[in-house]
């Protein structure tokens, strides 16, 4: 069975992997056999329990770095350590990401710069150091969680809605500079996934509009996504591998939603 799996052997870094979405796409990754480097905030034994079940679990190394990614010093710090630690960067998912809400005149200018340096700046720097890794082995895979707010807009995540399209940006010049090797690069445009940063909102608008979390959370839904159902980190995880795969080879620079119809309004 080992046999069989799509990415055997190749080095995955995944930012923002300790939790929600970034923890679905690393399982997903590993389950097909890449030696996974994860990164993210958290507590340092619940991390180490993750790391060590799913190395046990799907029969691959797994790394983890605390990097910081608001800090270009550690993202290429980072970048490095897959490298050694893997022995190079096949796969970089660009996952990590925070959000704020705030009316534009309200928005305060820190929450701003943290935003764009986590969201979007954090992403350039890891592509830059992964790159020339790639490039050694003519071969990789980048994959951007961008959001549908990198297509559409939404009242009071200015920050939120200019990093995640700028990340499709981003996604698009990787995409060119990289057309005529076999490195590719993609960005998944996730609607509302159930993670702790949309618990956060779903509580907030518990909180606000003084209703139970059950009624925010179907509220939150009914005005965004017509499915009526959030997406899952597993079904964004099943997306990247096959991103991975050489069936997509020929998917380049593309956005694309996973969201429940939400951008096909
Ligand atoms: P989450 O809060 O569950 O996970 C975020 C991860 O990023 C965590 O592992 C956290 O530790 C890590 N992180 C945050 N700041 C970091 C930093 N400075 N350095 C290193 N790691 C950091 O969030 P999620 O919902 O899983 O979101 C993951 C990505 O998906 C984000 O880019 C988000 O914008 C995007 N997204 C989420 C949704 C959704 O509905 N949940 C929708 C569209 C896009």
């Amino acid at each position: 069975m080992k046999a069989q799996r799509l990415l055997e052997g190749k080095a995955a870094l995944v930012t923002g992997s300790t939790s929600g979405i970034g923890l679905g796409i690393a399982r997903a990754l590993a389950g097909e056999g890449a030696n996974i480097m994860l990164n993210g905030f958290g507590d340092a034994r619940e991390i180490e329990r993750l790391r060590s079940s799913l190395a046990a679990e799907l029969e691959v190394k797994v790394g983890f770095s605390g990097a910081d990614i608001s800090q270009p010093g550690q993202v290429r710090e980072m970048v490095a350590a897959a490298a050694r630690q893997l022995d190079g960067v096949d796969i970089l998912v660009n996952n990590a990401g925070i959000q704020h809400t705030a009316p534009l005149e309200e928005f305060p200018d820190e929450r701003w710069d943290a935003l764009i340096a986590i969201n979007l700046s954090s992403n350039f720097h890891a592509v830059k150091a992964a790159l020339p890794h790639m490039r050694r082995r003519n071969w990789g895979r980048i994959i951007n969680i961008a959001s549908t707010h990198g297509l559409v807009a939404s009242v009071h995540k200015a920050a939120y809605v200019a990093a995640k399209h700028g990340v499709l940006g981003l996604t698009k010049a990787a995409a060119l500079e990289t057309a005529a090797s076999g490195i590719t690069c993609n960005a998944i445009c996730p609607g509302w996934v159930l993670t702790p940063l949309v618990q956060k909102q779903i509580d907030d608008r518990a909180a606000r509009e003084r209703i139970p979390a059950e009624r925010a959370r179907t509220e939150l839904l009914a005005e965004k996504q017509p499915s009526g159902e959030f997406a899952t980190p597993e079904q964004i995880g099943a997306l990247a591998a096959f991103l991975c795969s050489e069936a997509a080879a020929q998917i380049r620079g593309a956005a694309l939603p996973v969201d429940g119809g939400w951008v096909a309004q």
